[in-house]
């Protein structure tokens, strides 16, 4: 027997089986993918799981995709890193990463969405797929569209940063630059949906793509041995991501696969882009729309279609949320990648910075199992990076001339580190 599965009203309740819709027709509220549970009690097992594939597929029963589904685009099942060195840097003694910098096929968490959300696509007949993006989205629903053989419109803000841009035509996809911000482009997509009978992943799909995301709390809690952290930190966006997470570890609670807790979820914005974790600190959950000016742009949604219900999730859990400078997300990313051997591109930036702020204000406590989501590849955004390193001079190859290159830097040394700003120490707040 398929475990069930549904559109639900988050609102009102009402359910529409499954068709490509994510608002309700009654009260315009989001819908949601709710899973039968106690059909997938005895399947969703420890067992079970550890019998499936090295993918985020090892958790398809509780995953919107018929029973029979055989998964054409694996995605998923990243490194959780223990973080030490970062930790003693920051003053954290239990840090973990999860890493999805490393996330297959595309470098990034999106890949997880995409992977469900192509999935329904294809049960549902499309053979044109397409999104909204920031660029990390684009380039997983390029990726997979083309392995799937589905046709690609990727709709993304003109000011695109440029590896993202290639990393979605090297796949075929039609990339339509749009003059205008990603919520401006959000909303053409609404429109050429409906338009052209067109899947779109984030707009028609977007409950099932939402549902990708539970992938990475199941993914934590089976890493860390069936537990619970006591902290998560997450990058929003649309605010979908950390709703999920949070989804993801009461499902879990529920089919006693691991021993009820109450985790906190803290939120990561940029300031330049930052509705959600203002509403956090205004103790609402009514979102102030905001015009994004950060180079975290994979983060930058001004108007965030979940940001109501990500405030909630952090109020709910007891945890908080923070959002943090670009000077700050540039020298956190080259913090966790000196630190820890992980290159992230800016919205890690901006949940390394933001954990670093979360412990040196005392929201999370040393010795607290905390969970950092690093969601994005630093090779896609060098350009934020752009000025911080000098091409140094060529030296010939003797080394007499090494001994004096040694030398010399050894003297720059200490204005190096004068200039550098420390992630959460004395000198940023
Ligand atoms: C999309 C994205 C997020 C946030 O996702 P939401 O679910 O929209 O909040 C975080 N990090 C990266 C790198 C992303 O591309
Ligand atoms: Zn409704």
């Amino acid at each position: 027997m398929a475990v069930a599965y549904e559109l639900r009203c988050r609102e009102c309740g009402k359910t529409y089986g499954n068709t490509p819709l994510s608002i309700c027709e009654d009260c315009f509220s989001p819908l949601e993918v709710q899973c039968d549970l106690e059909a997938a009690r005895g399947r969703f097992t420890r067992e079970a799981i550890a019998r499936g594939p090295s993918s985020m597929w090892r958790y398809q029963s509780l995953l919107p995709v018929p029973e029979d589904y055989v998964p054409a685009t694996p995605a998923g099942w990243t490194p959780l890193l223990q973080a030490p060195r970062l930790g003693r840097r920051i003053g954290a003694n239990n840090l973990f990463i999860k890493n999805d910098a490393v996330c297959l096929p595309t470098l990034s968490f999106k890949d997880r969405v995409v992977s469900v959300a192509l999935a329904n696509a294809q049960i549902f007949g499309f053979d044109t797929v397409g999104c909204s993006s920031t660029g990390n989205l684009a380039n997983a629903v390029a990726a997979q569209a083309a392995r799937l053989g589905l046709k690609a419109y990727i709709l993304v803000p003109a000011d695109l940063e440029p590896a993202k841009i290639l990393n979605t035509q090297v796949y075929g996809a039609k990339l339509v630059r749009i003059d205008g911000n990603y919520d401006h482009v959000n909303r053409l997509c609404s429109q050429i949906a409906e338009r052209f009978n067109w899947g779109f992943v984030n707009v028609n799909l977007r409950p099932y793509y939402a549902e990708g995301s539970k992938t990475v709390g199941f993914e934590i809690a089976e890493q860390l041995g069936w537990r619970l952290p006591d902290n998560v930190v997450v990058p929003m966006a649309g605010g979908s991501l950390i709703t999920k997470i949070r989804k993801a570890f009461k499902e879990l609670i529920e089919l006693g696969l691991v021993k009820e807790k109450e985790v906190r979820f803290f939120g990561a914005q940029a300031t330049g882009c930052s509705p959600i974790s203002t509403a956090v600190k205004a103790g609402t959950e009514a979102i102030e729309p905001q015009r994004p000016s950060t180079i975290a742009r994979s983060l930058a949604i001004g108007n965030p279609a979940d940001g109501p219900y990500a405030a909630r999730c952090i109020r709910e859990s007891g945890g908080w949320a923070e959002d943090v400078s670009d000077v700050e997300i540039v020298s956190a990313i080259q913090e966790l990648a000196e630190t820890e051997g992980v290159f992230t591109e800016t919205a890690g930036g901006v949940t390394t910075a933001v954990t670093a702020r979360l412990y040196a204000h005392g929201r999370i406590k040393p010795d607290e199992l905390t969970v950092a989501c690093i969601t994005g590849n630093g090779l896609k955004t060098t350009d934020a990076l752009a000025g911080a390193y000098e091409t140094e001079q060529a030296i010939r190859p003797r080394l007499t001339d090494f001994e004096a290159y040694l030398e010399e830097l050894d003297g720059d040394k200490g204005d190096r580190e004068r200039d550098r700003v420390l992630v959460g120490g004395a000198n940023v707040r």
